[in-house]
């Protein structure tokens, strides 16, 4: 489904100002239907694959393939294919949901205008389990797990194959987290989803992934079953 290799990305910085190496050299295969996790401490490097995994950024040097295709350096106009396949649901939903639109325009705009909207809608609120009144109200009106739940919503729409999720409960109290993994465990399986699943914390990795990436300093250093890898010492 993706296969990374070898993938640098390095931050110039400010003219004369130090660069940062933020990945140097990472490789990784993501099967159909797999859960990867991708653990690291803050400023591993995490964020900075996310973004190149959903052509958000561009590689210093190195590839990416989705579904066969090479992306890294595919022009915007010819990533609509990876736009649909691949959604990204981010830590704070707050700043990724725009405060002016209502629930209903927020979960439907990656819906192209022939979708039958009113029916999709109605299936995705039901999915991530918020009552259909939600439609007409506006994210400030919602809890930060249910926020999220808009976020997952709206990724879901446009029937994506891959889910990455960038410390999807982060910002969440922690009373709201298992509730908000276990959502996201169940659409992963309901859906036939495959799932990126990025975090600091590798007892949430656990929870939610099959096989998972260590990172340290912009490079992977260890990979396998999470169950392995969390018995390591
Ligand atoms: P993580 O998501 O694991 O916290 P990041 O990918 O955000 O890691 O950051 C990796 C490294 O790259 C850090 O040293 C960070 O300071 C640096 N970095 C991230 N984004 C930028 C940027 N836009 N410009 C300069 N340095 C950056
Ligand atoms: P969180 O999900 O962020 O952990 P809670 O579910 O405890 O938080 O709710 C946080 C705040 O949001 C509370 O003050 C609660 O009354 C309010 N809230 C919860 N649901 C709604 C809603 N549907 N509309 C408006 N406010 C809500």
């Amino acid at each position: 489904m993706i296969e990374v290799k070898d993938l640098r990305r390095t931050y110039r910085g400010r003219p004369g100002g130090r660069r940062t190496e933020a990945l140097r050299g990472v490789s990784f295969d993501v099967s159909a239907g797999q859960r990867f996790g991708i653990v690291g401490e803050s400023g591993s490097g995490k964020s900075t694959l996310v973004r190149l995994m959903a052509a958000l950024d561009k590689p210093t040097s190195g590839s990416i393939s989705f579904r066969g295709t090479r992306i890294e350096n595919l022009p915007e106009r010819r990533l609509k294919f990876l736009r649909d396949d691949l959604q990204v649901v981010f830590q704070d939903p707050m700043s990724s949901l725009d405060p002016r639109m209502r629930v209903r325009d927020i979960i439907c705009e990656p819906l192209d205008r022939n979708h039958d909207r009113k029916e999709r809608l109605r299936e995705l609120l039901d999915a991530v389990g918020l009552p259909q009144e939600a439609a007409s109200r506006y994210p400030h009106q919602f809890s930060g797990g249910q926020r999220q739940r808009i976020s997952i919503a709206r990724a879901l729409a446009p029937y994506p194959k891959v889910l990455v999720a960038d410390e999807p409960v982060s910002a969440l109290d922690v009373s709201v987290r298992a509730q908000i993994l276990n959502l996201l465990a169940d659409l992963v399986d309901r859906y036939d989803l495959t799932l990126v699943f990025v975090s600091h914390d590798l007892s949430v990795v656990r929870h939610v992934c099959d096989t998972v990436a260590v990172m340290r300093q912009g490079e992977i250093v260890e990979l396998g079953a999470v169950e392995q890898v969390y018995q390591d010492p």
